[in-house]
């Protein structure tokens, strides 16, 4: 495949579009004048290879997006192991062999940086995978993002095709979950946040000690990073996507509460996990290729805020 591969003008299957990271490269493909290929999760089933195979043959796509998958924030992925393990494993192989059926050009798989081990070397490099354990909270989910690197570097290897993997950080953005029980750090900080401010709730609560640090991208930044990484990466390793900086649970905490406008007090329930202590990805290799983040993360936190207002809030 020559580089850079252009996506402009062509039939692109985004796998996940109604997700928080889908529906981000739906609004940036708008730009390159795609055709986008989408199927609801009542059309069809992602897990159902041979369902998934006859779509993408008949629609022929040029290029995939492989942003599906069954996500969670800590309780749901130390809860459901099942459904993080089987179901992702199904919806990455589903995908790929439609896509090798469909013979489509370039495959992009998006993973996680829960990939890495949970004492890797911080910031964690991609040469960090599978150089110790992972955390125990989420290695469902991260074992069957392993595999899908492993898929698409089996996919180059056999038949020589241009599947290639990127693993955002913590995402966050407009469409994000806030159901407490399975969301993520940020958008559960937001709900928390905004409800203790129209409750006039003297205090509102973190989950563990506080001291874990997390990178935070927009998910609009994501998507930016993953076209271009499919326009300028083809190779076996896969690329982490970052901002390079990360921040404390306490300090999240604070700085979500100032920009809800919530003024109480933050406590700290220690029956709930930290997980892994710390997870700052190494950005040297997306840098050295030319692509920044441009979202701070306080007018990212506005963003998202504004977007759960017009969503949830009364
Ligand atoms: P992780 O990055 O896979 O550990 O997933 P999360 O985003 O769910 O959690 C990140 C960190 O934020 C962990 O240390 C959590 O204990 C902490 N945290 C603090 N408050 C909350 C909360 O209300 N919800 C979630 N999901 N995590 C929280």
């Amino acid at each position: 495949m020559t580089i850079p591969y252009s996506l402009r003008n062509k039939k692109v299957f985004v796998a996940g579009d109604r997700g928080m990271v889908g529906s981000a490269i739906v609004r940036r493909l708008a730009s390159e004048n795609c055709e986008i290929i989408s199927a609801s999760r009542a059309e069809l089933d992602l897990r159902d290879a041979q369902r998934v195979k006859d779509f993408i043959v008949d629609r022929k796509p040029q290029a995939v997006f492989v942003a599906a998958a069954k996500v969670g924030g800590i309780l749901a992925n130390s809860t459901r192991p099942v459904d993080f393990l089987a179901d992702n494993l199904e919806i990455e192989l589903s995908i790929m062999r439609g896509a090798f059926a469909a013979e489509v050009e370039k495959l992009l798989f998006l993973g996680s940086t829960c990939i890495y081990p949970k004492f890797a070397p911080q910031p964690m490099p991609e040469s960090a995978l599978l150089t110790g354990p992972l955390e125990a909270t989420n290695e469902w989910y991260a074992i069957a993002k392993i595999a899908g690197i492993k898929l698409c570097q089996a996919y180059r290897e056999q038949y020589d095709c241009d599947y290639i993997s990127a693993m955002p950080t913590n995402l966050y953005g407009p469409g994000d979950n806030y159901d407490l029980n399975s969301s993520h750090v940020l958008p559960a900080l937001i709900a928390k946040a905004h409800a203790a401010k129209i409750a006039n709730a003297p205090s509102l609560t973190v989950w563990g000690t506080g001291l874990p640090r997390r990178e935070f991208l927009h998910a609009d930044d994501c998507a930016d990073a993953l076209v271009f990484l499919m326009q300028h990466w083809s190779d076996n390793e896969h690329v982490n996507v970052g901002v390079g900086e990360d921040i404390s649970i306490s300090d999240l905490a604070r700085l979500v509460a100032r920009v809800v406008g919530y003024e109480g007090q933050i406590t700290n329930d220690l029956s709930k996990p930290d997980g892994t202590p710390r997870k700052l990805v190494d950005v040297t290799r997306l840098t050295a290729l030319g692509w920044t983040a441009r979202i701070p993360l306080e007018q990212g936190i506005a963003d998202a805020y504004a977007d759960f207002k017009r969503r949830h809030a009364c």
